[in-house]
């Protein structure tokens, strides 16, 4: 049976609504994207739909508590929930430098998390 399914295209601010319509589960036609890239947004929105995940971890001896951090890439947004479980763990020791890498191939992504910003020791 052919199905609809209805994407607000995220990549400018014209926020094209994209219909794509599938049988089966094959994409067959995709309708309402003014330019290439809502075609292959709204493609992979239904084969393999991503997302960068960003939280928190926190962080011993640190001027602040926490760090922000975040993939290194999209990861399938499936995984969204066990990732951030996969960091709640986490306990970095101050100084901690920006990009350095928290957790290497999360959950066998490939994806690796990082900091996002650097964060002193504190000074006693
Ligand atoms: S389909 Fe193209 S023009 Fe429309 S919102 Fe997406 S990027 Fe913008």
């Amino acid at each position: 049976m052919r199905r609809k399914h209805d994407f607000i295209c995220i990549n400018c601010p014209l926020s094209c609504t994209v219909e794509l319509f599938e049988e089966n589960g094959e994409v067959q036609e995709v309708r309402g994207n003014e330019c290439a890239v809502g075609e292959k947004y709204a493609v992979t929105e239904y084969l393999d739909p991503r997302r960068r995940v960003t939280t928190t971890v926190r962080v011993r001896g640190g001027v602040l508590p926490v760090v922000p951090v975040a993939t290194s890439a999209p990861v399938p947004k499936r995984l969204v929930r066990e990732v951030v479980r996969a960091l709640a763990g986490v306990e970095l020791q101050a100084p901690v430098e920006m990009g350095q890498v928290v957790m290497p191939d999360i959950l066998g992504t490939g994806v690796d998390v990082v900091t996002t910003r650097p964060l002193p020791a504190k000074r006693d």
